[in-house]
Order: C-alpha cells, then structure tokens, then sequence
C-alpha cells in the first residue's frame, strides 16, 4: 500500500484515499494530441492502488501498445474540502510534489473513439508514480510552480503552473463541487507538451519548483 511521505523523509498522517486528475489543462498538450480545449474540467479518478513510489517502482505494463508520461504538479490534501471557494482552496493544500499520469495511450485512443470511460488506459495498477512531497510553505510562487521532466538525460516536458487552463484554486474549487477531498487525497493538474512514451530501462528526472530533483528508473 503506498504511504505518502515528505522531502524530510517523515511520513504524511493520512493514507491516500483517491487521486482526482483533469485532462487537458495546459492549451498546447490539447494541441499536441489533436484535442479540442474544454469548455469546463475535464476531471477522471485514480484509485489509490495506481500509486507508486517515483523513485523505485515505476513498472509500465507489457503488451499493451505504448505508454506514455505525462508530468504533473501534484497536489497533497491536509483539509477536507467541499464546495470550498476557491479563495480558500490552497487552504487545503498541504504539500506540493510530482506525479506522472501514465497512460496506454494505445488504449486511450480506443476507449476514445468508442466514447468510453478511460481508466483502463489511466487507473491500471502503477499509473501513478508519485515523488515525495515538498511543504507547501517551501515552494517560492505557488502561483507560478515550474515542473519538468527529462528522459535519458532530454528534456521532453516543462511547464509552469501559470499557464494552465483552470488555475489551481479553480481547479480545487471545481472538484470539490463533485468529489469530497479528504486527507491524503492527491490532485493532479494537468500536464504540458511533450508527452511521449516511455521504455523498460528510461531513466526519468523530474524537478519540481526549478529545485527539488527526483529521479527514478522505468523497470
Ligand atoms: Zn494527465
């Protein structure tokens, strides 16, 4: 089962419950893959079992055409959270780390053309590699958090959190219309350009906030 945990290498209270994602956030990653901007979030869920240590357990699944990352500013819930306004949205907030957003892009495409839910493309076992999770009052702007994503020493993604499509507050105050956030809840907020697939052997870094390195290996 997999324990949240801070930088400082202390354990987070709370178990993780569910991870609330939202699709096409960032207007060039909708571009890239042919999609049209949404009107309102486009939100889907990831089960807890889906969650992964970063550094030691991303496993992409075989036989399954290519699977793609998608980096993400990951958000960790420390207060319940409904119908919050999105004044008080960070309020809720507790920590701030990265996740990728795995996905049988093959899959996904499928699923898609049929109309059909995506989690067997998004919510399989090991969809979500999460890094360990920087205090929120550590990070400089958290207007404008930076995250990157090299493969193999390339630079494949890098994005800030002012270019998103729905901000982050929004993004919070939205979902919590739909789905109580509790703690230990994870949100993810979309991801930039630059998505592509990954291989048995990549060797990932990401950087959150231009200063806080992960890095893990695709087994
Ligand atoms: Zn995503």
């Amino acid at each position: 089962m997999f324990q949240h945990k801070f930088i400082s290498g202390d354990a987070f209270s709370d178990s993780l419950g569910k991870i609330v994602c939202v699709g096409r956030n960032y207007a060039a990653h909708a571009k890239e893959l042919g999609n049209e901007v949404p009107k309102s979030p486009l939100l889907f869920i990831k089960p807890a079992t889906s969650a992964v240590p970063f550094d030691t357990r991303i496993v992409i699944p075989k036989n399954q055409g290519s699977v793609h990352h998608e980096v993400e500013i990951a958000l960790l819930i420390g207060k319940p959270a409904s119908n919050i306004e999105e004044k008080d949205a960070w309020e809720c907030v507790t920590a701030v780390g990265v996740a990728l957003d795995l996905t049988l892009r093959d899959v996904q495409d499928k699923l898609k053309e049929k109309g059909q839910p995506w989690e067997m493309a998004k919510a399989f076992d090991g969809a979500c590699p999460l890094t360990n999770w920087v205090p929120l009052e550590k990070i400089r702007d958290k207007n404008s958090i930076q995250v990157r994503l090299e493969n193999n020493s390339e630079m494949k993604q890098d994005g800030y959190s002012d270019q998103m499509i729905t901000s982050i507050p929004k993004l919070i105050s939205y979902i919590s219309q739909f789905f109580t956030l509790q703690p230990g809840d994870v949100v993810l907020t979309g991801t930039p350009a630059g998505v592509g697939p990954l291989e048995s052997g990549d060797v990932l870094k990401t950087t959150l906030d231009a200063c806080y390195e992960f890095s893990g290996k695709v087994l």
